[in-house]
């Protein structure tokens, strides 16, 4: 298989305002994401921030790019409607999205979804231990039974998705909640993987089993040669009387 061309999307606000979370994440969160995903050499990776003109995500990178992966939290509404829309029509059309943690509350995420995405949420630097319910899927691969967070923000149930086609991850709490952490679904010909873990405030993204569970979504989410599809009046196949 060729290199798989991901482009690894970052708000790149909190470590800019926040001296601990850029204590944490010195070259931003979507370095630190990048550089899991760049150890993979089936994986070509480059980066893109808010910030930047059109986000980072001209045409031309989203031609180019095989995987998204999207984390932002503070300034979801400071995305313009024209980007998401142009995102949203290449996961139709076969690029793969892999939407992490407060990603959930992105526009592009709820317009995948169509429903308010909502969840419960508290953060007190808990332990999370995530199961892995369906250990054949390949985002599951090379990972045990479960693994463990020892320091994360909780999300709990319920959260407002549509079901999701395979639930490859739930997630325990140690206040009590569960949550569906590994999502996966098909919008047209793209595939999306929802991953929960990512508060900006812990270390999660230098964890191995989290950048496992990335790099092994941004393999299963890559865009495919499929079929080119056809809409609208269309001639018989055969000739009919
Ligand atoms: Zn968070």
């Amino acid at each position: 298989m060729d290199t798989i061309r991901v482009t690894v999307w970052g708000e790149f606000r909190h470590e800019l305002q926040d001296a601990k979370v850029a204590a944490i994440y010195p070259k931003g969160m979507h370095e630190a994401i990048a550089d899991g995903l760049r150890a993979d050499p089936r994986l070509s990776v480059r980066t893109a921030t808010l910030d930047q003109p059109e986000h980072g995500l001209t045409d031309d990178v989203l031609a180019a790019t095989d995987v998204l992966t999207w984390w932002g939290h503070v300034a979801h509404d400071e995305v313009s409607d024209g980007v998401v829309e142009r995102v949203k029509a290449r996961v139709l059309d076969g690029m793969g999205l892999i939407v992490l943690h407060s990603g959930h509350f992105s526009k592009i995420f709820k317009a995948l979804m169509g429903t308010t995405c909502n969840l419960k949420w508290r953060e007190a630097g808990e332990r999370e231990r995530i199961w892995i319910i369906e250990p054949g899927h390949p985002i599951a691969e090379g990972l045990g039974e479960y693994f463990e967070l020892e320091q994360e923000e909780m999300y709990g149930e319920r959260f407002d998705i549509p079901a999701p086609e395979t639930l490859v991850m739930v997630s325990w709490f140690k206040g009590g909640e569960v949550f569906r952490s590994g999502c996966c679904y098909t919008r047209g010909k793209g595939r999306i993987f929802y991953f929960r873990p990512g508060h900006e405030t812990y270390p999660t993204y230098y964890d191995p089993n989290v950048r496992r569970v990335i790099a092994n979504a941004v393999c299963w989410a890559a865009q495919r040669e499929t079929p080119q599809v056809k809409f609208g009046n269309y001639p018989p196949r055969e000739p009919l009387p």
